[in-house]
């Protein structure tokens, strides 16, 4: 259990969390359901006894609330796992009758935009059962919609047909009810299954007055626990169960019910029925909010690109890219604040582009540095006053303050360039180590209130500002004159040649009380740090002054030095770098600040 407790022990009280479309966390409510669920209706639901018929009840109460929901009969509905093993329960349906290629020649049609779950279980199932059929996608246009023109050419020979209620990326719906009418208008028999597992909650689902065939739901997407969810079926569709067992749900699927998620996901559709007693915000007010944030995060970053048609999109998604950065650097800037968003879909982490956004026909830099910021309908006004009290920070940090404010040795790319600079702030001076264009931008950036002095070094030998310069016949040294430590710059960088690797330390490894930490994050990142550090964390250095850090703080005697970044690469260099100039000591950790700063906590406030 104890990776349970220290996983429990913080209760991360400054996360805002923005990435609803991932998954949810359960709500209060429903962990109080559950939690009484498991005390009083422990019975197997296919038990005769009493015990049993109690927990019978709660999958008979669930599917009655899910009934008058979708507007349909109670037994359209089988609980599930999720929303995949819907799919894939959807697909085996359809797919089961042309086993050993009797779908040759014929199309197997998803959205281009779908969730992977939908395609894969498409290959897999076509695979695994030799149906023959090609799997194709249905290109959508710039706003999302998927290509009429498209579905009307191959319709007439599709095996089966998916698309999607919301898509996970954008949040842009779809109109189902003209695409029913185009879809039954070729085809009135075609199986047709639609992804709505990001509807629920946000757009209406009356399935049962549908044509639809197939609609599969998972209920952490609104606020219910994970591994639990349901999948609509019309009565008369083709239907294969994915698993056998003891005949549970009428035999359509086996195995025991989750009864506590099924309670929950229960609460959620009564919620639903009667938005009047749930904790959700009707649709006005949410979209009232996405305005709002949108406003905040177009103060903090003026760049920003919208990467959805706002008037077709869910209220409760924001996709944007910002000019000039990736999506990993706005992820680290958001999560440093504390603000949790994803690059696209969760499944797809990783991946360096939205294929969503491909599929839009979006240009590359906005598919490469895309953001999802997303929420569910219980996000409230006091979540959204502090949200946009972050942002208002991260917009402060970033666009306001001068962070190169100091005077200082500045060498911006110490790895692989030779572009240096001293800064003097009580003289008002700079001296440039060449007349480089990029040298003179990094001198404006640091003092643009400009009337500074700059000073070309053409000497061979200088002191200033605290720092000692010496031509050599391979480039520059710069010693600190108070530690008499010292590099060596050329042309490609700082020479660290025989200075071995420093350790890579895991966060588990740390000591508070006997280890300095050092932040190494990019400038942004770092800057929007929105709690204070805990009080072990020495200080954060951006890149241009790691040399004059190394070259001036004083290590030796203060506990062991850790250098941190997320990727671990800066932290090493910097490490190196500090033992190259002669650190007794230095370490280095990949792990996030975030993830730093919470262990530190937690190790001075143990869990009892
Ligand atoms: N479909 C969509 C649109 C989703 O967003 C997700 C979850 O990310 C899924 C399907 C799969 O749901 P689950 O992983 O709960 O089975």
């Amino acid at each position: 259990m104890s990776f349970l407790l220290s996983a429990h022990s913080s209760h991360y009280p400054h996360e805002i969390f923005m990435d609803a479309n991932a998954t949810t966390p359960v709500l209060p409510a429903l962990q109080e359901l559950m939690s009484k669920v498991y005390q009083t209706h422990y019975g197997n639901p296919s038990s005769p006894h009493y015990a049993g018929i109690r927990a019978k009840r709660v999958l008979n109460d669930t599917r009655n609330a899910g009934a008058h929901l979708f507007a349909c009969e109670p037994d359209q509905i089988i609980f599930m796992s999720g929303a995949t093993e819907g799919i894939n329960t959807a697909v085996l349906s359809v797919l089961q009758s042309y086993a050993g290629g009797k779908g040759k020649g014929c199309y197997l049609l998803y959205s281009a935009t779908e969730h992977k779950a939908v395609p894969e279980a498409l290959r897999h199932w076509n695979t695994l059962l030799q149906v023959e059929a090609e799997v194709m996608a249905i290109p959508v246009d710039r706003e999302g919609q998927i290509d009429l023109e498209f579905l009307r050419a191959h319709v007439g020979d599709a095996l089966m047909i998916c698309t999607m209620g919301a898509n996970n990326e954008t949040g842009v719906y779809c109109d189902l009810a003209a695409l029913e009418r185009e879809i039954r208008a070729l085809r009135s028999d075609i199986p047709w299954l639609v992804d709505c597992v990001q509807m629920l909650g946000k757009r209406p689902i009356a399935l049962g007055k549908t044509t639809i065939d197939y609609a599969p739901f998972s209920a952490h997407k609104l606020y219910g626990p994970k591994g639990v969810g349901a999948l609509y079926v019309r009565t008369g569709a083709p239907f294969t169960p994915l698993q056998t067992g003891g005949g549970q749900e009428r035999g359509l699927r086996g195995g025991t019910e989750n009864v506590a998620g099924i309670a929950a996901l229960g609460q959620i559709f009564t919620w639903l029925n009667d938005r009047a007693i749930s904790p959700f915000q009707d649709s006005e007010t949410l979209y009232g909010y996405r305005q709002t944030i949108i406003d905040a995060l177009q103060s903090a970053f003026p760049k920003l690109t919208l990467n959805q048609p706002l008037d077709r999109s869910l209220a409760t998604t924001i996709n944007f890219s910002v000019a000039g950065y990736s999506s990993s650097e706005l992820i680290a800037i958001f999560d440093a604040a504390g603000i949790r968003v994803s690059a696209g879909s969760a499944c797809s982490t990783g991946g360096a582009r939205s294929f969503v956004l491909d599929a839009m026909g979006l240009p590359t830099w906005q598919s490469e540095g895309a953001i999802r910021m997303s929420f569910g309908p219980a996000f409230s006004q006091a979540d959204l006053d502090t949200l946009c009290e972050r942002l208002t920070f991260i917009r402060d940090k970033i666009t306001g303050a001068n962070p190169w404010g100091q005077g200082a040795l500045y060498i911006p790319d110490p790895m692989t360039s030779g572009s240096a600079w001293i800064m003097c702030r009580t003289t008002q001076q700079a001296l440039a180590l060449t007349d480089s264009p990029d040298v003179m931008q990094g001198i404006e950036s640091c003092c643009p209130e400009t009337d500074w002095q700059i000073q070309v070094w053409n000497k061979e030998s200088q002191d200033f500002a605290g720092f000692r310069l010496h031509r050599e016949a391979n480039g520059v040294r710069i010693t600190a004159l108070a530690t008499e430590r010292s590099i060596q710059l050329t042309d490609a960088g700082i020479v660290v040649a025989h200075t071995p690797s420093p350790k890579l330390m895991a966060v588990s490894e740390f000591n508070c009380e006997q280890m300095t930490f050092i932040d190494v994050r990019e400038q942004s990142e770092a800057l929007a740090q929105y709690h204070e550090y805990p009080s072990p964390c020495l200080q954060t250095i951006p890149r241009a002054l790691w040399c004059d850090y190394v070259l001036r703080a004083e290590p030796e005697g203060s506990p062991r030095p850790i250098f941190f970044c997320r990727s671990g690469n800066r932290a090493t260099e910097v490490a190196r770098l500090a033992l190259s100039v002669g650190w007794q000591d230095a370490c280095a950790c990949n792990a996030a600040a975030s993830e730093v700063f919470d262990w530190l906590r937690r190790q001075k406030t143990p869990v009892e």
